[in-house]
């Protein structure tokens, strides 16, 4: 399978850029071949698919379902109440919901943890985006309760190794207030044994730093660093309460950490110290959360609203292009994904439509995909080398909105029934 991009606006040139397999064959001025498909990049611009390094997609179901509650009565009353009526087939919709609205808004790769995972996998696999997908892993302190959690995480791990290539499993313990000592550190050996990628919700709240010194006597990431739970296949979703020694541990083991600005601002969790962080060389990414906390995982908008917050007492932190970096090549970093338009690069490709109002008069391009566009600037995506998206067009997509609509209404209506 080969596609030829033509006239397409790279780094400020036009180019064609050829896609054979899953990589970026040739980038040139011209390139007279014939693919099997062709796509006109007139009036477009090219860039590498966006990660989206923290979401619970399936949570397109519960979009707007509990909005303007503090976190904690926000998960026990709402949230917490509803998953616990779940089914597969649920998970399956929402997930087919959550990867069309994240093509539509060109991201091609995401970090996620949720339930049902098989069912997720398979909704990512026809979809044809590329993830790390990971069952939460939560034991409250309970030895019954972790027994049953390690045996559903070395179950769905063994059923892992049937999914398709794009699809990597993850492991993720859902934060230090619900996982023991004890399951955190099965989690981090069963990592180290296989090589696993671990993502964590950690100091998203004044409070769990306060709960952990009280109980452990340590902060949040003193408390991790004395299990040797760190290391750089650990991903730190949130990371708002962080002092100036957890900033030193953190980057000393080489940890990455996801910055969730909507999210943050919505449960009111904090302000996120991007510009210590950043001093402290530690490798930052950029994740909407999940759609219960967002609303939406448009990771055009999430750019916005993290360079934004960054600027309440400084104009010059987070600059576009920097923000763009968190959006993609950060992510790439941590999961080692070789993306980037260049030859023999990984073909996870958007094309942006520059002929409309957000990108005119375009004195500077990077600036207005971060502060102007939204992800409705996204005219085609590819991931791995196959179309996902042309013309704004995802195949199926009607019936994705209708079957995912059915799917959460019933699941509010057993959750309000009881
Ligand atoms: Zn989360």
């Amino acid at each position: 399978m080969s596609i030829l991009i033509k006239n397409v606006l790279l780094n400020s040139q036009k180019r064609d850029v050829l896609i054979e397999g899953n990589k970026i064959k040739k980038i040139s001025e011209c390139l007279d071949i014939k693919a099997d498909e062709e796509i006109n990049g007139k009036g477009k611009m090219i860039l590498p698919g966006l990660i989206n390094m923290h979401t619970h997609s399936a949570m397109t179901l519960f979009r707007s379902y509990a909005d303007d509650m503090p976190l904690q009565k926000w998960l026990e009353e709402k949230i917490w109440p509803a998953e616990a009526k779940l089914t597969s087939e649920d998970v399956y919709w929402g997930m087919k919901l959550a990867c069309l609205e994240m093509i539509k808004s060109g991201t091609t790769t995401f970090v996620d943890n949720y339930w049902f995972v098989p069912a997720g996998a398979r909704a990512t696999e026809e979809m044809g985006l590329r993830a790390v997908l990971a069952p939460p892993f939560f034991d409250l302190f309970d030895m019954q309760k972790r027994e049953k959690a390690i045996k559903q995480t070395e179950e769905i791990f063994q059923e892992s190794k049937n999914f398709n290539s794009r699809i990597t499993f993850g492991l993720a313990p859902h934060s230090i207030y619900t996982v023991s000592e004890q399951g955190l550190c099965w989690i981090k050996d069963f990592a180290s044994k296989y090589n696993l990628f671990i993502q964590i919700h950690i100091s998203e709240t004044k409070k769990e730093v306060e709960e952990c010194q009280k109980k452990y006597n340590k902060r949040p990431i003193e408390f991790l660093d004395s299990l040797n739970f760190l290391s750089k296949n650990v991903l730190a979703a949130h990371s708002i309460w962080f002092n100036e020694a957890e900033i030193d541990i953190a980057s000393k083991q080489k940890i990455s950490i996801v910055y969730n600005p909507s999210s943050n601002m919505k449960l009111s969790s904090g302000i996120f110290n991007y510009a210590d962080l950043k001093k402290a060389e530690i490798n930052i990414t950029l994740g909407t959360d999940g759609c219960s906390s967002n609303n939406n995982l448009d990771m055009f908008e999430e750019m916005k609203i993290a360079a934004l917050l960054q600027k309440l007492n400084n104009p010059k932190n987070l600059p576009a292009a920097e923000c763009l970096k968190l959006a993609s090549q950060n992510g790439a970093k941590f999961l080692g994904l070789d993306i980037g338009i260049k030859e023999e690069k990984i073909a996870d490709i958007i094309l942006i439509d520059l002929e409309q109002s957000s990108f005119t008069p375009g004195h500077n391009l990077i600036s207005d995909i971060v502060y102007s566009a939204n992800g409705n600037c996204v005219s085609e995506v590819i991931c791995d080398g196959k179309i996902l998206m042309r013309n704004r067009r995802v195949e199926g997509e009607e019936k994705i909105l209708r079957k995912s609509a059915e799917a959460a209404k019933n699941l509010i209506n057993k959750c309000n029934s009881k």
